[in-house]
Order: C-alpha cells, then sequence, then structure tokens
C-alpha cells in the first residue's frame, strides 16, 4: 500500500513539474485553417500563434484538442494557458478571461440549401437554426432570434445536419462555413450577419503572459509571418476537404445494393485510408483509443477493488463487532458522495477542481473511474462477506488466526467467489462508462470514432465499428470472467470438500 502511495506522488510530482515548463493551449481542431488536425497533430494558424509565444517565454508548448465549449473553462481552471480557437472577443467573455489584441476580423454567415434560399435574417425566425455549441453563432440566436438552436459539437456537424433536412439554416464563421460548403453543389452562403474579430484569451490576472502574446502577434504580422500562415493554412485545409469530397463523390450508382456497396466503400475509405496522403491513417484513432480505453479500464477495475475491498471489510467489521467506527463514518460519506452523483460530474470535478494541476489526463480518468467503481465494488463485497456464516469467522479465530488474517484467508476469498458474477457486472458497466471520458478531451475509443465522423462526415461506418469494438471487448472480458469463476469453483469446492 505504501509502495503504491509513493508511486501515486511520484506521478503526480512527475506531472506538476511537467505542467510548469509546458505552455498550454486550448483548442478545438475543427476549424480550418485556424485549427485541425493533420493526422494525430494539431496544425493551424491558432496552433502557429501559440507555438511563437511558447519560443518567445522559452518554454515547451503542447496543444490540447477538446470540445469548443470547454476551450474557454480550461484558462479560467487554469488546466491550459492559452485558449486559442478561432474565439471571438464578447463582453460576455470578457467578464471571465483576458483577450490579447485581435488578430483577425471575419464574421459568422448563414449557411443554406439552394432549394431553401437565404435572402434576409427575418427569414430565421421560428426556424430549426444549427450552429456549434457555445459560439457567437449560438448566441446570435438565443440572444437576436430569441429562440433556442440546435446545437452541436462542431460546425461540421451543424452542416451535416442540415444536409439530411435535420435543420433549416446553419449559422457559422465563414471559414468553418466556406469548408462545409465546399463540394457541396446544394449549399450556399449568405453575407455576413455579423463582424467579429478572433484574439487568444488568457485567464485573468496573467499579466505577463497576456503581454507576451501581445508581442508575439504585434511581431507576427509586422513580420509576415501571420499573412503567411494564413495563405498556407488556407490552402492546406482547401485540400482537406477535396479529398475527402473526392472520395465520397457519387456515381451514378445502378442498384441500391450497388450503391450500398459504393458508399460502404467510400466510408471505409475515409475512414480508415490516410487523409489528404499525408498523415496516420484515420483508423490509428480506434487503435489508440483502444489502448486507451483499455488502460483506463483495467487500471480503474484494479484500483476499484483495493478501495472496494478495503471499504467492504470496514463497513461489515463494523456491522458484526462495531470496530472502526470512524473509518466506518468516512466509508459511509464516500459511498454516498460517489453513488449520489452522476459519474460525469465525478470526471469533470476531478479533471478542473481537484487535480486541476495534473497533467496526464489517463491519470486522472483512471483516479474519477477507480473511485467511483470502489463505491459499487464496496457493497458489493460487502454483500458477499455478510453472506457468511459468522461461524467460519469463529472457527478461524478459535485456530488462532488474528481479525485480519481471518478476513484476508478465510472469509474474502469464499465472499469474492459468490459475488463474481455482480462484481464481473459492475467491470463490464465500467468498461463501457469510460467512453465518456472524451468530456475531459481524453482520445479514447468513443472520442477516436467521434473524431473520424467529425472529418468524414460519415456516421455509420465509425459508430458501427466503435460499438463492434466494445462488443468484442466486453464479450472476451465475460468469457474470461467465465473462466475465472469456474476455476475458484472448482477450487472452492475442494475447500468445502475438505473441510467437511
Ligand atoms: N468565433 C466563434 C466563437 O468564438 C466560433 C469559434 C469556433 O467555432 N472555434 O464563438
Amino acid at each position: 500500500m505504501k509502495k503504491i502511495a509513493f508511486s501515486l506522488c511520484m506521478i503526480l510530482a512527475a506531472a506538476l513539474a511537467f505542467g510548469a515548463e509546458t505552455l498550454t493551449m486550448a483548442t478545438e481542431a475543427t476549424f480550418p485553417p485556424y485549427e485541425f488536425l493533420r493526422g494525430q497533430e494539431i496544425a493551424g494558424i491558432d496552433v502557429e500563434i501559440c507555438r511563437a509565444v511558447a519560443q518567445r517565454l522559452g518554454r515547451q508548448f503542447r496543444a490540447e484538442n477538446m470540445d469548443f465549449d470547454s476551450v474557454i473553462p480550461a484558462v479560467i481552471s487554469g488546466k491550459a494557458d492559452l485558449a486559442a480557437a478561432g474565439i471571438t472577443i464578447t463582453e460576455d467573455r470578457k467578464k471571465n478571461v483576458d483577450f490579447s489584441v485581435p488578430y483577425v476580423t471575419t464574421g459568422i454567415v448563414v449557411i443554406y440549401r439552394k432549394s431553401d434560399p437565404f435572402k434576409d435574417a427575418s427569414q430565421l425566425k421560428g426556424k430549426k437554426i444549427g450552429v456549434q455549441s457555445g459560439t457567437t453563432s449560438d448566441a446570435y440566436v438565443l440572444e437576436q432570434l430569441k429562440q433556442e438552436p440546435e446545437r452541436y459539437k462542431t460546425s461540421a456537424e451543424a452542416c451535416a445536419a442540415l444536409m439530411s433536412g435535420r435543420c433549416a439554416f446553419v449559422i457559422a464563421d465563414i471559414d468553418p462555413a466556406k469548408n462545409c460548403v465546399k463540394g457541396e453543389d446544394s449549399l450556399a452562403l449568405s453575407d455576413f450577419l455579423s463582424s467579429e474579430s478572433y484574439a487568444v484569451a488568457v485567464a485573468k490576472g496573467r499579466a505577463d503572459l497576456l503581454a507576451a502574446v501581445n508581442e508575439t502577434i504585434a511581431a507576427v504580422k509586422a513580420d509576415g509571418r501571420l499573412e503567411k500562415w494564413v495563405a498556407d493554412y488556407t490552402a492546406e485545409s482547401d485540400k482537406l476537404k477535396a479529398t475527402a469530397t473526392d472520395a465520397s463523390a457519387a456515381e451514378v450508382k445502378p442498384s441500391w445494393l450497388s450503391s450500398a456497396w459504393q458508399s460502404f466503400r467510400d466510408d471505409f475509405y475515409l475512414c480508415f485510408q490516410k487523409p489528404s496522403g499525408d498523415g496516420t491513417p484515420r483508423g490509428m484513432y480506434l487503435v489508440r483509443g483502444l489502448l486507451v480505453t483499455i488502460q483506463v479500464a483495467l487500471a480503474a477495475i484494479v484500483l476499484g477493488l483495493l478501495i472496494g475491498f478495503l471499504v467492504a471489510v470496514v463497513r461489515a467489521s463494523h456491522d458484526k463487532y462495531g470496530y472502526f467506527p470512524f473509518l466506518n463514518f468516512v466509508s459511509k460519506v464516500y459511498l454516498t458522495i460517489v453513488r449520489g452523483t452522476p459519474m460525469v460530474v465525478q470526471l469533470l470535478i476531478t479533471y478542473y477542481i481537484i487535480l486541476r494541476t495534473v497533467d496526464s489526463k489517463v491519470l486522472i480518468a483512471i483516479l474519477a473511474f477507480g473511485i467511483n467503481s470502489g463505491a459499487y465494488q464496496a457493497e458489493i463485497i460487502r454483500a458477499g462477506i455478510t453472506s457468511i456464516d459468522p461461524g467460519q469467522m469463529e472457527a478461524a479465530r478459535a485456530l488462532g488466526l488474528g481479525y485480519w488474517r481471518a478476513m484476508l484467508k478465510i472469509i474474502l476469498p469464499q465472499a469474492v467467489r459468490n459475488v463474481l458474477p455482480a462484481l464481473g457486472n459492475e467491470f463490464i458497466v465500467l468498461m463501457k462508462d469510460t467512453s465518456i471520458v472524451g468530456y475531459i478531451a481524453l482520445i479514447d475509443l468513443a472520442k477516436g470514432g467521434d473524431i473520424i465522423r467529425s472529418q468524414t462526415y460519415s456516421v455509420y461506418l465509425p459508430y458501427l465499428t466503435v460499438a463492434a469494438i466494445y462488443l468484442v471487448l466486453v464479450m472476451t472480458f465475460t468469457w474470461l470472467l467465465g473462466k475465472l469463476e469456474r476455476h475458484l469453483r472448482n477450487t472452492g469446492a475442494d475447500v468445502v470438500h475438505n473441510d467437511s
């Protein structure tokens, strides 16, 4: 136990030390040319600006990909130093963060289907309008049109919804809007609805950092770097979309069967081949995601078991013999809090508040899931302990075993054997529940599929593949548990036989 605590402390210390060196940028990489994924790497104009800030400060640099509505909270909570994601300066945001000088002036537009042309803003009222959640387009619909928008995680998703007729219009910043419309003959763009300026956001009170950002922006504007980045990244993101549309360009299809086969092949090509000829094949998101899922799930199961055993023994000992009143009280508080609040909220609290200075998201996820699962495992194991005849403990003690030894050697093995199916169930639930780690921008299997979907606009293949992989994972795990159960049952039979 001491060793584990020591290693955890070392990991925490390493994470803290690493965090101090690196300048972290929070962004949302589905916003070309400002930020987009080039294979596994985040590239774009905003990334270059923030990298130049890091260079000016002589610090390492890292960009973190997350949902747009998490980017500003990330700097407020200190999870990231800079937020840059084509962020528009607004009065509301200024109340929470400080903005650098603007580095570009742009605006939002309406994306519409040519079959249902857009003429002026009065047409928007009362219609279903797709937006990216948390953006100025979202605010436009709320404040100007006084209605709720249809919120999507990215503008690309909103666009897909527009094409499939789920919403009447989409409002988005001009650059992602151009990207959505490119190669889609059925869509077109309006003039600007309003003009906006992008800037880099930093947490309030970080005057030195803000000054460094402002100096960097002035410098890259003056020496032509900004202009070059805009030109280069616009050209690169144009190519990205071009490849996607080339590959999915529909031919005249003779029958529904061959048409389904054709679109499956196109999807497969998009999902598993290399995007725009460079970078890693998109399928690698699934492979790496799967490894993260397995890592988080297994480590959390082990941590949960440790906590579960401890809490269960404390609670059962207290109930039967009145031992450990204080620990019993602590355990009860722990169980109440963990079981009384949703997992996703616990994960976010761990990430943004409790372990805000810890860099490793895998470690954060393991701790959050381990602590959560510990509570459920504790109750299952406690049920197992209470199901054992008190005579067992009395006999063990009469034979001269101490309380803990009797518990560990005699009671717990039988208790676990009795509740193994219930424990297995809890492990499976935990394994699938890890799919919410996308909330803290950790790329697991589910998030990997989601990223592929956001790049290829194809929903079927990524999601069905992800579902199939989870299914195989859970089936393998269930099979292994079944084997363990049979093994324990057999050894258990021996014990009973020898005892009698
Ligand atoms: N400029 C918009 C905003 O700040 C959208 C930015 C984005 O989607 N990345 O709200």
